[in-house]
């Protein structure tokens, strides 16, 4: 068999926003269950060198790798679909593109010449695409999507790449185009004019499309499809229907019984075979189906946007699945919570989530909803500030410090219980700075998360925070009744608080969120979502 990689593009047209990040993690995970080893990447045309200073109004979550990196919200699809890890090496920014050539060339590594976009810029892109930095990797296939939509000025050096590696690589690359098809409710009809302008405008650019998606919300028929496929150079077979499903966990299914994995191997020149591994996807969508019985629960939190948790509501959603409960996610507004309005604004949640997040706005409204879920016995989960803003609400409540703070909401806070990390301390460049990645977490024995991660001594989560819980502050927690249950075997911080008073209340440093996955919900989230449906019943 032929084993060398191939190569999946993934770009969109139109309209942005179609979901190419759900359409690359269908991909990934059909071709795994072929038996085919795969990664996923994703190359996002901003100049930030990350997303990590990006505020989550620009795009949403900034989802983190283990080894570190702060990364595009699709890396955490790829994630939750196939269950693989992905790395610094799976997301790429146009600025880290110029980064790694200004550099070079600062270095003197290009020997007098002039630098240019072609072909200087667009010969990393492309060895960033042949994932030349891991040359040990042994991949049947590396999809790249690119972020943007076709025609935009700023990805035209991605469509170089691009361009030129598929004559290069001949039938081992593959281009799979996503474009919208829109309903013109006056004239009652589907239009695919802006499908042809888009793939026109890809040819335009020297990519003829192998495959395309088109994203409808209503049906298309086969004349429809026919038309597509004949004005744009594509095969019948490879003009593939993407309607909005009740679950993005639907879409693989629907991909694949149109023949989207198969059309991609029958390019490729892959034997599509006839043994697929997808036994426990269906299993899950059975349960998704089953689980009807709404739960509500509520996300405290300052961004009110979707997409600003998702890892969270996904954790969220995955997690209620498997306790067949349909997780109904409030977001409540942080910024809005007072004493008086308090019970009000959490009135009918079987439980809360505390958000994490940066800076002092709306953290008082989190510190009086930890205060209120503690007293009334509501199962409560604290994601990192989350976490703190519970460490800081035991602390003005029940260890009788009603300055408490954390250093970073008041610098001069007597009682800064939640204080700068020490190495964080002479930092000052803001980007990839904080402690990110995976870290040990040694667990208590006996306590509720120990019993939640089916009693493993040691487990690994990814962290991204700059404050940490202080340690002269723990002797007098442990013993009014919040307990240090994880902590980092070395350095000795603290991980994981919890009340054993309360039902479920536990706070992480870490975020459990970035570890779930459609197959292996994290056992934080299950153990969570079964004491919300105990509550609820
Ligand atoms: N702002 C807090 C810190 O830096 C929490 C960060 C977070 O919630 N990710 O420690």
């Amino acid at each position: 068999m032929d084993t060398q990689t191939k190569y999946i593009f993934i770009t969109g047209g139109v309209v942005s926003s179609l979901g190419k990040g759900i359409i690359s993690a269908s991909i990934g995970k059909l071709l795994q269950a072929r038996g085919y080893n795969v990664t996923i990447q994703k190359f996002d045309p901003y100049i930030n060198i990350d997303p990590g200073t990006l505020n989550p109004y620009e795009h949403g979550e900034c989802y983190v790798t283990m080894d570190g990196m702060e990364t595009d919200l699709d890396l955490g699809h790829y994630e939750r679909f196939t269950g693989i890890h992905t790395t610094r090496h799976n997301s790429i920014t146009t600025g880290r593109i110029y980064k790694t050539v200004i550099d070079r060339e600062r270095r003197g590594d290009y020997l007098g010449k002039t630098i240019q976009v072609v072909p200087h810029i667009t010969d990393e892109i492309k060895r960033r695409m042949l994932r030349s930095d891991e040359p040990d990797e042994h991949l049947d296939f590396v999809i790249t999507e690119v972020g943007g939509t076709i025609g935009d000025i700023e990805s035209a050096p991605f469509m170089e790449a691009i361009r030129q590696l598929r004559w290069q690589l001949g039938h081992n690359a593959v281009n799979v185009h996503l474009t919208y098809v829109p309903y013109l409710k006056a004239a009652e009809e589907m239009k695919t004019k802006p499908t042809q302008h888009s793939v026109k405008e890809l040819q335009g650019m020297g990519i003829q499309p192998d495959i395309l998606v088109l994203r409808t919300e209503r049906h298309l028929d086969d004349s429809m499809r026919m038309k597509v496929a004949s004005f744009c150079n594509v095969d019948l077979d490879c003009v593939i229907l993407c309607e909005d499903m009740p679950s993005i966990y639907e879409v693989p299914v629907s991909m694949l019984t149109q023949g989207l994995d198969a059309a991609i191997l029958r390019k490729t020149g892959l034997p599509v075979g006839d043994t697929l591994a997808m036994q426990s996807w269906f299993e899950f969508l059975e349960m998704q189906h089953h689980a009807t019985r709404e739960i509500h629960i509520g996300l405290v939190g300052k961004y009110d946007l979707q997409d600003a948790y998702k890892s969270i509501r996904e954790s969220l959603n995955l997690a209620g699945i498997y306790n067949d409960v349909r997780a109904k996610l409030h977001f409540i507004n942080s910024e809005q919570i007072t004493r008086d309005n308090v019970a009000k604004q959490l009135q009918g949640m079987a439980g809360i989530i505390i958000c994490p997040g940066f800076g002092q706005r709306g953290t008082e409204g989190k510190i009086i909803a930890a205060e209120y879920t503690r007293t009334h016995d509501i199962p409560t989960f604290g994601i990192c500030l989350g976490m703190q803003m519970m460490v800081i609400e035991f602390a003005r409540n029940v260890l009788g410090y009603p300055d408490a703070n954390s250093s970073e909401m008041d610098p001069t806070t007597p009682h800064n219980v939640i204080d700068i990390m020490e190495e964080q301390k002479t930092i000052t460049e803001k980007g990839g700075t904080m402690r990110l990645g995976a870290y040990p977490c040694a667990l208590r024995e006996g306590s509720r998360s120990y019993e939640a991660y089916c009693r493993q001594q040691s487990v690994m989560e990814r962290h991204r925070h700059r404050y940490e819980f202080n340690n002269a502050y723990r002797d007098a927690y442990e013993q009014q009744g919040m307990q240090c249950v994880g902590v980092n075997p070395k350095a000795d911080l603290v991980e994981i608080v919890e009340v054993p008073s309360c039902r479920w209340y536990i706070g992480t440093q870490f975020h459990p969120e970035y570890s779930s996955t459609v197959l292996h919900p994290h056992p934080l989230f299950m153990s969570f979502m079964k004491a919300c449906v105990a509550k609820m019943d």
